[in-house]
Order: structure tokens, then sequence, then C-alpha cells
């Protein structure tokens, strides 16, 4: 059965669920398997946690032995050889800050605008078979992929041609040109409509068309004015190619290749109307960087604040705390509209049929769903995939996560890793540092002391219980833990406080009886679904780390080890109290998981297939859940929150931010 809408636990989870028990006017923008090698717990970093979980300076140093120091590479794209698409110049003066993401980082989103423009361009993306003469330039320097066969006087229209200039560094993929004898005129094909400015167009546009007239010239051709074509206006714009527009489009080419060369990404634009227009608004995350940057250059030094959180009050003047920014601007949408899918009957098969995902089991096909909606496939022991299934999730970006049937998450199916090269040379540097590792490690760290303590607060009927003035403590020193085995030390005996008085927050029934957290495997249902549920937080986040950029194997404090997602370990640290721990106490206060969702076997406990059933729907609706965001003021769901820390994280490894701002709830 699928089902994709709240409120019901078990027939409206915002999920695709396939299981056994329920057989289921400005400018165009451009766990629980005891023979499992590894049981779900291996995923955990609790009070169990063993010192081969962390970066010690010693395990640090002996990397360090093994491996000589990094010596990393500039960035391909910043090469003097590399050519610099006019699609991309149109971007960057649009916005210095999108051209660089795209050109360097690689990152490439999809909103209206960029889908329509796309329609639009439907008809001129094709190339035509159409030959005409070239000029009969002896001096040309670039290469073209127009053949010159053609001697005719006649008019000719081509389209989708790409020509290069190496002299102006530049290249081109020219919708369409009007060639009349040497004489061509480029066709620039744009959404929307004529603009109502003198100039006829904004700079992005004519700078583009300009452009690709310098290549024309290049090339041979006479090229004294191209035309914009506006689709919704259905007219033509003709852009002259005077002194000042050549001026403007070389100093932007220039401008362009020094900023992508000096490695640094430009600053956001601020409170910019374009923004809100922008396809990677939520990537570059315009108005919440800019907020942490004026932040920090106001704020004293984080370690300067060392008397926080020993009560209430004092917690809300912490200077780490940012300012709320009430009616800063919301750019994201709360919510993404594809959610997983997750398959758990064994011997099912995951073919594809037209735009739709679907799931056969004995050849009858039990369930399908439109691939629009579908943001991940989750699959539980035995579950088959077609072919064409693999190579359209896939070439989607839609990433394929195996997990075991006892739910220990083991490996992904993905296309090819991200573009940005970049992020990953800073994350490789940074894992190599111990001094930067253990700076992100602090905080993330202390954010989940801190999320334990919120946590606790909420549930305990005393304010000022002794557990809460330990955790504050506990997280006052890991802010400032001078090594990583101190700080592996306070967050084991944070763990061990914090358990045993979560432990006592649920249902007193015999068979739910817990006394400590245990793992490999769970010896009571408690620790089966705690064990279950970090094991989906971290395959979520092993999907939004390499989805933003990161190599999710490669952590700042867990270890790196063969298989293992250490990465997404360490930005589960903050969610475990907020998501995991929350969704297993919910689950079983409510009832949705019961005595009979568990099974035990020689003194293991595992679930059911009901019960993992009823655990992911839980752990699903967590993730769909909207709250007021701690710092930005608006409404955004879980979902959502984790890839705001991942690109924020990337910010931090980029150099872009000087901390990396912890998820803090209240
Ligand atoms: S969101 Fe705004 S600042 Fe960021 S790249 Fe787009 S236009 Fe530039």
């Amino acid at each position: 059965m699928i089902s994709r809408s709240p409120s019901s636990p078990e027939e409206n989870e915002p999920v695709h669920q396939v299981s056994a028990a329920s057989n289921p006017s400005l400018p165009d923008l451009p766990g629980t398997n005891s023979q499992d090698p590894l049981a779900p717990g291996e995923l955990l970093s609790t009070n169990a946690m063993s010192d081969s979980h962390v970066k010690t300076p010693e395990a640090q140093n002996a990397t360090r032995r093994e491996s000589p120091s990094l010596t990393l590479p500039h960035q391909p794209a910043s090469s003097p050889d590399s050519l610099i698409p006019v699609r991309m110049l149109n971007e960057f003066t649009y916005c210095p800050r999108l051209g660089y993401l795209e050109f360097v980082q690689g990152e490439w989103a999809e909103n209206i605008e960029t889908m329509q423009g796309t329609f639009g361009h439907r008809h001129v993306d094709k190339p035509d078979r159409k030959k005409f003469a070239s000029p009969a330039s002896k001096s040309r320097s670039s290469k073209t992929k127009v053949d010159a066969q053609d001697t005719s006087d006649e008019k000719i229209h081509a389209r989708s041609i790409t020509l290069s200039s190496e002299q102006e560094g530049i290249v081109a993929k020219l919708d369409v040109l009007e060639i009349d004898g040497t004489r061509v005129t480029p066709v620039d094909y744009k959404r929307g409509y004529v603009p109502e400015i003198p100039a006829g167009a904004y700079d992005p546009e004519r700078v583009q068309i300009c452009a690709q007239g310098l290549i024309l010239r290049e090339n041979g051709y006479d090229c004294s004015e191209g035309v914009i074509y506006y689709i919704s206006s259905k007219r033509r714009v003709t852009i002259p190619f005077d002194d000042e527009l050549i001026t403007l489009t070389r100093r932007q080419i220039s401008q362009f290749k020094t900023t992508a060369a000096s490695g640094n990404c430009p600053p956001p634009l601020e409170d910019s109307p374009k923004c809100p227009r922008c396809s990677l608004v939520g990537i570059c995350l315009p108005d919440e960087t800019n907020l942490f940057l004026h932040q920090l250059q106001q704020n004293t030094t984080p370690s300067a604040d060392t008397k926080e959180c020993l009560d209430n009050e004092q917690e809300s003047k912490t200077q780490l705390r940012p300012i709320v920014r009430v009616g800063l601007r919301k750019l994201l949408p709360a919510k993404h509209n594809a959610l997983p899918l997750y398959v758990q009957n064994q011997g099912a098969i995951i073919g594809k049929s037209g735009e739709r995902i679907t799931i056969k089991v004995k050849g009858e096909e039990i369930a399908s769903v439109r691939l629009l909606d579908v943001s991940q496939v989750c699959v539980y022991g035995n579950v088959m995939f077609s072919a064409q299934a693999i190579s359209e999730l896939t070439s989607r970006g839609i990433p394929i996560c195996h997990l075991s049937y006892g739910g220990w998450f083991h490996s992904l199916t993905s296309g090819l890793v991200h573009k940005n090269v970049e992020l990953r040379i800073h994350q490789y540097a940074i894992a190599a540092n111990p001094d930067s590792s253990l700076k992100i490690a602090r905080q993330l760290i202390a954010g989940k002391i801190k999320n334990c303590r919120t946590l606790l607060r909420r549930h305990l009927a005393e304010s000022k219980h002794p557990v809460l003035k330990q955790l504050a403590e506990y997280y006052r020193r890991a802010r400032i833990a001078g090594s990583a085995e101190t700080l592996l030390g306070l967050e084991g005996m944070a763990a061990k406080e914090y358990f045993s008085e979560l432990f006592k927050l649920f249902p007193s029934h015999p068979d739910f009886r817990v006394s400590d957290r245990n793992r490999r495997p769970p010896r009571d249902p408690v620790n089966a679904v705690l064990s279950f549920v970090y094991s989906l937080l971290t395959k979520e986040l092993t999907v939004t780390l390499q989805a933003v950029g990161f190599d999710p194997m490669l952590g700042v404090f867990h270890c790196p080890r063969y298989g293992r997602p250490s990465l997404a370990l360490d930005l589960a640290e903050e969610f475990r109290p907020l998501i995991a721990d929350s969704v297993t106490l919910m689950a079983f206060n409510n009832g949705e998981v019961g005595p009979d969702s568990f099974i035990q076997r020689a003194g293991a406990v595992t679930m059911t297939d009901a019960g993992r059933r009823s655990v992911i729907a839980a752990f699903e609706r967590r993730l769909e859940t909207e709250i007021t965001h701690p710092i930005f003021g608006y409404k955004v769901c879980y979902r959502r929150i984790l890839e705001v820390q991942a690109r924020l994280l990337a910010r931090h490894m980029l150099g872009e931010l000087s901390t990396y701002p912890n998820f803090l709830t209240r």
C-alpha cells in the first residue's frame, strides 16, 4: 500500500510505504539483525561509544604519519584554459555568487523559470542539418562544430550551433544564427516578455548576446548586432554591439575569470529582489548566510562565552544563540514535494513504467508511484530492481538506499558524484587537520548535549532537576574541550546521565523495561527501536550530505572506517534527541508499537515487519513536522532543516562562515 498524508499513524503516513504487513520584472535567470556483519547499533555513538568511534589525537597523528600532508590542487574550473560558457556569464552578471556556484562548484537546481526556459528552447535546442558557408578566414583560431560546405547567397537560419573564442576565453551554444553571406546575427531565445526599459533588455542578456557576437567575430564573421527573442511577447529586440556594450562584456568576462580563480565564493546579495527568483536560492541560502555573517561580525568569539546554560534565563542570553531575525524572508519551501519510497516486501521487483515506479510481487503489481513524487527509494532485504528502473532513478538523481532486513543501512546506489569538487577538497583538508576537525566536533557534540537537555526539560516535571544542571555543565565544557579525547569523555558522561532519565519517560509496561543503552544486538524493545531509528537518521543524512556535495564517508569526529558514513554520523549527533529519541518516545507512548511489535530470540530483540512499518511511519512524520526555525523565525520541516544544516556545514568548510552554526532548539 502506498500512502502519503499525515494524521493517522497507520493509514496516512507522509511517506510511500510498501510493506509485507500491508501488502502494501527582473532579468531572466538564466536497525537489528544479529546475523548482519554490522548491526544498526554500529552506526551509533551514545554512551556505549568506544574510542574507535572518535578521532583521538593519537589516531589523528597516526593517520598523519601514514599519509603525508594533503597538497590540494586548485579547482579545475579556475584553470586559465577553462572556457566560460556565455550562459554562465549571464548568471555572473545577474549575480557574481550565482555564476561562481554554477561554474566553479557545479551547482544546479531547477525552478519554474528554468523549466519554462527549457520548454521555450525545445525547438532551437535541436540541431538542424542545414549546411552553410563559413567565412574564408585564415586567422581563425577557435574550433567550430559548423561545417563550411555551402556557398549559396540565400539567408540561412541555423539552430543550436556551438562556437568558442579562445582569445576571449568563452564558449557558447547559439540558439539561432541568421546568416547572410558573411554577415551573421545571433538570435537568443528568452522566456517572458520584453522589459520596458530603454536598453530593451537587461544587462545579463545584453552581455550574453554580445559575448556571442564576440565569438562570431573571432570566427571571422561580420557581426555587428544581435537579437533577443522574447517568447511570451513574440517580439524581437535588436541589441547593437557598440563600444560601451563590448567594454562591459569584456569587463564581465575578466571579472568572472578573476573571481573563479580566486577560490572565494562572492558573498550573497543583500535583501535583493533577485534572490526569490533565483533557482539556486535553496543552495545559496542568501539571507540565512548573511544573518550569520553579520552576527559573527558583531559577536565576540564563541569560546569567550563560557557561563551560559546554567538556567533558562541565562540560556536565553547566550551569545552563541543567534538573534532571531523576525521577518527573515522565507525563500525556501517549508517542505520537499517528493518523499521517500520504502519497500520491505521480500522478493519484490521494482520496475519502471512510463513516468511511474512500479512494485511487483510474484508478477502482480501491488503499487506504483509517480517518479516526480519520489525523493529516494529505500529497500529492506531482498528487493530487486530492473535495469530500466535503476537507470531512470540514478539519472534523475534519486538515490537507492539498501538496508538489511534488520535495518542496517549498508549501501547506496546513486548517479555520478556531485560536481562540487571544491567542497570535497576542503572537506578532506579539514578532516586531515585535528584543530579544524575539533572545532566542528565541539559544535556538534555541544549541540547534541544541549538538545538532549532541551528534550528532558520539556518532559521532566521538575524544572530544576539536577540532570538539567549537569547537562548544562557538560554543554559548557564540550564547547571549550581542548581535545577530541576530552570531547569523547564529556559526550559519554552526558549520554549516561541523559539516557538514565530518558528511559524513565517510557511506559512502565513489563515488556518495555529498560535500564541502559545497549546494542549489537539490542536486548530490549526500546533499544531495538532506538537503534533502528538511528540507522534511519544516518541514512537520511548520508543521502543529504551526498546531495550537497560532501563525501559522507569522511567525518570530523567519527573515525573513517570501511563502509561507515562518518560525516553523516557526525551531523546526526545534534539531531538524535530532536528526531530519533523523540520518535522512539512517541512511538511507545502513543501505542504505535506494542509488545506484538517485537520478537525476542536468544536475548536479542528485533522488530516485526509491522513494527518496522510503524516506526518508519513515525520517523517520516517527524521529518515532515514543521517547526518555527529557532534562528530564522520561519516555518520549516525537519527534513529541510537537515539539508540547511548540511549546507551551513559546507559554508563553514569552504571558509565562508568562521563557525559551524549548530541547530539548537528552545
Ligand atoms: S540566491 Fe541571490 S545571492 Fe544567492 S546566487 Fe541567487 S541571486 Fe545570488
